[in-house]
């Protein structure tokens, strides 16, 4: 079964609507990393993924604080903490020993949504989703899923 799904967004919101579509696909114990270059649209996703999960807060890219904490929902209803981290600012994965990294990918039960997951290379979980955003013109963005999850296939959806 090809586990590949790609969509095509031409603007922020509907990758938002992209991200709440996912966010509703979710389980506790989901790893999702986002790939994708500067400006790509990572943190955007990030920000429908939450609100997808009942999160209100507003969603910034934790890019000095590396981890932001939310408490949210899948779409059973079932309480879920998620935790957002950027790893942008990461030098080499040693550096992930002072972050709290580990405990999250050992924690069961909680969400994880990974920012610039190649600075973590060869510390990555098993099992995850992989969400690659690219560039295809100003507005335009092509975001590809694949999932490594082991579960039933996700999709990605577009609003129209
Ligand atoms: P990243 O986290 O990947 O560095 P951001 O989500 O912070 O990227 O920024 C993406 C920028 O691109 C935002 O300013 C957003 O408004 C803009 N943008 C324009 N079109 C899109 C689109 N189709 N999807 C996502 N972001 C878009
Ligand atoms: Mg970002």
């Amino acid at each position: 079964m090809n586990a590949e799904s790609t969509i095509r967004t031409t603007s922020a919101e509907e990758t938002r609507a992209a991200g709440a579509s996912l966010a509703a696909q979710l389980v506790p114990g989901d790893v999702l990393l986002l790939h994708g270059d500067l400006g790509a649209g990572k943190t955007t996703l990030t920000q429908g993924l939450l609100a997808g999960l009942g999160v209100d807060a507003p969603v910034s890219s934790p890019t000095f604080v590396l981890v932001s904490d939310y408490a949210g929902h899948v779409a059973s209803g079932e309480p879920v903490a998620i935790h957002h981290i950027d790893l942008y600012r990461l030098n080499e994965p040693s550096e992930l020993d002072s972050t709290g990294y580990f405990d999250l990918i050992d924690e069961t039960g909680g969400l994880l949504i990974v920012e610039w997951p190649e600075r973590a290379a060869s510390c990555l979980p098993e099992r995850y989703v992989l969400v690659t955003i690219d560039f295809a013109g100003e507005d335009a963005r092509t975001i590809t899923i694949d999932d490594r999850s082991g579960r039933d296939r996700l999709m990605i959806e577009t609003t129209d």
